[in-house]
Order: structure tokens, then C-alpha cells, then sequence
């Protein structure tokens, strides 16, 4: 199973996409796509791309690896693959690939999984954001509740 371009850039076209964007985002699918090679399981798209008028309105930071296209989130029902990317962190560095602490993808109906090719400062697996006490709270609850040592 591979991602296809279009699946980068849902609820946008082709010519929407700035042309700065459009390789980076090439870039984030064929990592993504090396990664699925090796995850046992079906991986479905949520969001590549995002303008950065859709970003201010959903709230997100105007440094989001979205807008540059830098950044990959997929649907991920029960956290499946964001545990087995915790369980198996060489197989992302392997892709060069970043993946979001999987406590703040959690979401209201539907977890996801945030991964990226631009570096994180705080590792494999990172920080997204310096967090409050309660972020830091539900974190460490989180890794803690899968039996996993959190690596930043
Ligand atoms: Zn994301």
C-alpha cells in the first residue's frame, strides 16, 4: 500500500499548492511510504498540506511543518501505528522520519499520527511544543499507561 500525491493535498487542488511546498511534500510521501513497507497494517491519510488561512483557523502554530509540507498525519484507530513506531523508533530513523509525542494526537474521536521529515530537537519521537503542567501531566500518563519509557 502506498500514498499517492493526492492524498497529500485532500481538500485542496494541485495548482493551490505553493511550488516550494510541492516537492517537500513529494519528499514526506516516499518517507512515509518507506515506513509502510515495513508497518504491518493498512495506513490511511488524515492530512498532508494545510494553507496557512486553514492553520490560523484551526488553531495551529504558523511554524507547522503542514505549511511547508513537511509533515504527514494518518489516521490511527486505537494508536496502533504510534505504538508501533514507540516500540520500533530505528524503523522512523530509518525513514528519516520524526513522529509527535503520541499523547497529543490522541483527539476527541480519532487518534492520529503526526510524522515528519523536519528534524525535532527533542528526538525520534518528540515534544511538539513546550508544554504546560497539565500537557506534561497527561504525557508522562500516557507513556505510563502503555508501559513505555518516554525517549525525551
Ligand atoms: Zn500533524
Amino acid at each position: 500500500m502506498k500514498f499517492v500525491y493526492p492524498e497529500m493535498i485532500v481538500g485542496y487542488k494541485p495548482s493551490d499548492i505553493p511550488q516550494d511546498v510541492h516537492e517537500t511534500l513529494i519528499r514526506t510521501m516516499n518517507a512515509v511510504n518507506k515506513l509502510g513497507e515495513d508497518y504491518p497494517s493498512p495506513m490511511a491519510a488524515k492530512r498532508g498540506w494545510r494553507s496557512k488561512e486553514d492553520n490560523a483557523k484551526a488553531g495551529g502554530v504558523d511554524t507547522s511543518p503542514h505549511l511547508t509540507g513537511h509533515a504527514f498525519d494518518i489516521v490511527d484507530p486505537g494508536q496502533k501505528l504510534a505504538l508501533w513506531c514507540c516500540k520500533n523508533p530505528a524503523k522512523l530513523e530509518a525513514c528519516g522520519l520524526f513522529m509527535e509525542d503520541p499523547a497529543m494526537t490522541v483527539g476527541i474521536n480519532m487518534p492520529w499520527c503526526h510524522l515528519q521529515i523536519r528534524e525535532a530537537k527533542s528526538g525520534t519521537i518528540f515534544r511538539p511544543f513546550p508544554y504546560t503542567q497539565k500537557q506534561e501531566d497527561e504525557s508522562l500518563a500516557w507513556w505510563k499507561a502503555h508501559n513505555l519509557k518516554r525517549p525525551f
